[in-house]
């Protein structure tokens, strides 16, 4: 049986490489670290409402996939009027390829990377973020920016809507911090918007100095994620947008299941 060779380990690749050794593939994870890859500064939340009718299928397919390869955890939030809601989560420390091959995959053709001044042959998935237009023109791949905060301490977790579909969620990611998002996604990031989200953090109580700011630049294509089988050999899937953990996990078993062991 050929290897799976990813390229790229955020939410993607990685959620891909775990499914694929986990039903018997080798998997090898190229990533180069690049600044802007989205998934280190993800929340790693989720929820049905989130998916909506249109992306629907993405949750159910993912969710006995990432309860399987990780488990699914729930998260207590409480809203200003001492009210609870409940998310599901899965952080992305939890996910992300611990050693990924650290080199820039330089070339790929079908059923072949280049990488580190050497061709690797098998299935090759490529999961590059918004780098996948590198390896595939035409696809329109765009991001758009959004900084996370991380703050020493374990606090309660929070939760404020800032308009339609939007909230400031601050709680323990990974134990001892507090981690906060605002749903900030820019396609023109300016040092404004990283004010704004540090003021929120601010507003919900996190008032002394960040130890951590993770900036990432969330995929995003038109028409919605995309999976695509590129050649005989070749796969591509990017458009996380803000759910790349439920979708990198619902095209890692289509990957798996439904193309590579079909
Ligand atoms: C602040 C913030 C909060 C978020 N919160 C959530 C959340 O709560 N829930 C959720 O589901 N989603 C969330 N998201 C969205 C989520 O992070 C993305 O949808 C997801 O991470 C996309 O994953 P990816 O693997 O496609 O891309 P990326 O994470 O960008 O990974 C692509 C990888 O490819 C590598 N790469 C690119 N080109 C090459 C090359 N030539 N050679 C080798 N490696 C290469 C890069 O180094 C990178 O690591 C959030 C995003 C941000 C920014």
């Amino acid at each position: 049986m050929p290897r799976l060779l990813m390229v790229g380990g955020g939410l993607f690749g990685s959620q891909a490489a775990a499914y694929a050794r986990r039903r018997g593939i080798e998997a090898l994870v190229f990533d180069a670290g690049l600044p802007g890859a989205a998934s280190p500064a993800a929340a790693g939340l989720f929820k049905e409402a989130w998916a909506g009718k249109k992306l629907r299928h993405h949750f159910d397919r993912a969710l006995p996939i990432l309860d399987q390869l990780y488990g699914i955890r729930h998260v207590d939030l409480t809203h200003d009027d001492g009210s609870k809601e409940t998310f599901l989560f899965v952080p992305p420390t939890a996910i992300l390829e611990p050693t990924p091959i650290r080199q820039t995959v330089t070339a790929v053709g079908d059923g072949w990377l280049e990488a580190g001044g050497e061709r690797h042959e098998g299935w090759v998935y490529i999961a590059a973020g918004i780098w996948c237009e590198t390896f595939h023109a035409g696809l329109g791949v765009y991001g758009k920016a959004g900084a996370a905060y991380v703050f020493a301490g374990e606090r309660e977790g929070r939760l404020r809507p800032i308009s339609h579909g939007r909230q400031s969620i601050a709680f323990v990611r990974d134990a001892g911090m507090t981690h906060i998002s605002d749903g900030t996604a820019e396609r023109v990031y300016l040092l404004e918007h990283d004010q704004q989200t540090l003021d929120r953090a601010a507003s919900l109580g996190l008032t002394q100095p960040p130890i951590q700011r993770l900036w990432g630049q969330r995929p995003y294509t038109p028409g919605g994620p995309v999976f695509l089988k590129i050649g005989q050999r070749t796969w591509l899937a990017t458009g996380g947008r803000k759910m790349g953990t439920i979708l990198g996990a619902s095209f890692a078993q289509l990957l798996v299941d439904e193309e590579l062991l079909r």
